[in-house]
């Protein structure tokens, strides 16, 4: 079959990062009988080096008429890249977020597992990391208190800030039904995570999980307060498999999970909307320390990649092919710098990509 695929390369290590990818996808292509065409946008630094703006109205046209975006990632070094004496609304970020926004893409969704080759890296405790952890972060992408009204008042000697948060029952419904989509699709356990002991909107959203979940009875369900599942993260992270939560705290949790696998090259995300377009990228940046040395680990983006195969074009087997050569690359002992440990080889981000495809 054609597919469409709309690619951001980006900044810093995200041109190479992307290549690598696009060869994974190359080789699904190949073995399966498909066709993927793929079109550039720019955006972030590289847009406002060639368009003065971080993303322009006809990159955004761009990627809609596509199936899914393809992105590596962007931004360059905070402190030392002019694009960051820029206006705000100018500088490369500014471009993401409004990429999301126009796309309409509300829900975020990260995975977290440990591999057992990998287990070393995890900065848990032996006990806990032998028992491994699997799951994704649900994360509620374009309300509550980060798109809230916000404002400072006062006065000198009393000066005030206030942010609000704000959730209505269609943005939580629609967030609770992409969550239990994605629990039927693995291990039909999820917990939606709140803080409904103080909350209004926490309440609200308990409310509405619980009435979408009627439409899911083979999805097993609870809540937990958000300061627990950031204990749980640590103390027990196999107990979770869907965690649904909303944007500020699954932005907290997300970095949380990510951090105890211990390897952030490795973790891609998603971002969906209703239907099946949704936007792909790892969940680490554009690495501008290392852009250009090889040294960057593609297979964040290649999971990615994968990410985007069973969800925006419903390719399942295609998306386990994906995933099962990374895992077979690693039982090799074949390693980037940033996860390498004795007795594996080290490859350059292109050697990495190349021997993922082969095992497809
Ligand atoms: P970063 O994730 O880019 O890098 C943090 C550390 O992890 C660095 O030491 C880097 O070398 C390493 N690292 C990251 N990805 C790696 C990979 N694939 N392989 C090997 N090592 C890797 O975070 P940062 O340094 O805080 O940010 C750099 C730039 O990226 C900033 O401009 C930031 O705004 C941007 N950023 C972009 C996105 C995005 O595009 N979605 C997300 C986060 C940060």
């Amino acid at each position: 079959m054609d597919f469409n695929i709309a690619v951001i390369k980006g900044d810093g290590i995200g041109p190479e990062i992307v290549d690598e990818a696009i060869k994974v996808l190359d080789k699904v292509a190949k073995v399966y009988g498909h066709k993927f065409n793929y079109t550039r946008v720019l955006m972030g630094g590289e847009s406002i080096d060639a368009c003065g703006s971080p993303l322009t109205d006809e990159a955004i046209a761009t990627a809609k008429a596509n199936d899914a975006v393809l992105m590596g990632s962007i931004g360059g070094n905070t402190k030392t890249s002019p694009w960051y004496q820029l206006p705000p609304q100018l500088r490369p970020e500014a471009g993401l977020l409004k990429l999301r926004k126009e796309l309409g893409l509300f829900a975020n969704i990260r995975p977290a597992w440990l591999y057992d080759e990998l287990k070393e890296a995890c900065p848990l405790k032996k006990e806990i990391a032998d028992q491994g952890f699997d799951l994704v972060i649900m994360r509620e992408l374009t309300g509550g208190l980060y798109f809230g009204v916000r404002g400072t008042n006062g006065e000198a000697g009393e000066r005030k800030a206030f942010d609000t948060c704000e959730y209505s029952e269609a943005e939580i419904r629609r967030i609770a039904v992409k969550g239990f989509d994605i629990a039927m699709k693995r291990g039909r356990k999820l917990t939606c995570v709140d803080k409904a002991n103080v909350l209004d909107t926490s309440r609200l959203w308990r409310k509405v999980v619980e009435e979408v979940a009627k439409e899911y009875p083979e999805v097993e369900y609870d809540f937990m307060l958000v300061d627990n599942a950031a204990m749980q993260l640590v103390r027990a992270p196999g107990q979770f498999d869907v965690i649904l939560t909303e944007n500020m705290f699954g932005d907290i949790l997300s970095d949380e999970a990510s951090e105890i696998t211990g390897s952030i090259g490795m973790l891609p995300s998603a971002s969906l909307k209703e239907t099946s377009f949704g936007l792909y990228e790892p969940s680490h940046g554009s690495a501008p320390d290392i852009a250009g040395t090889g040294k960057a680990n593609p297979l964040a983006t290649i999971l990615s990649a994968a990410m985007l195969l069973r969800y925006s074009l419903n390719l399942d087997k295609e998306a386990d092919a994906v995933e099962n050569a990374v895992k077979e690359v690693l039982k090799k002992g074949l390693r980037t710098v940033d996860i390498m440990s004795e007795g594996c080889s080290c490859l350059t981000c292109s050697e990495m990509g190349s021997a993922v495809a082969s095992e497809i």
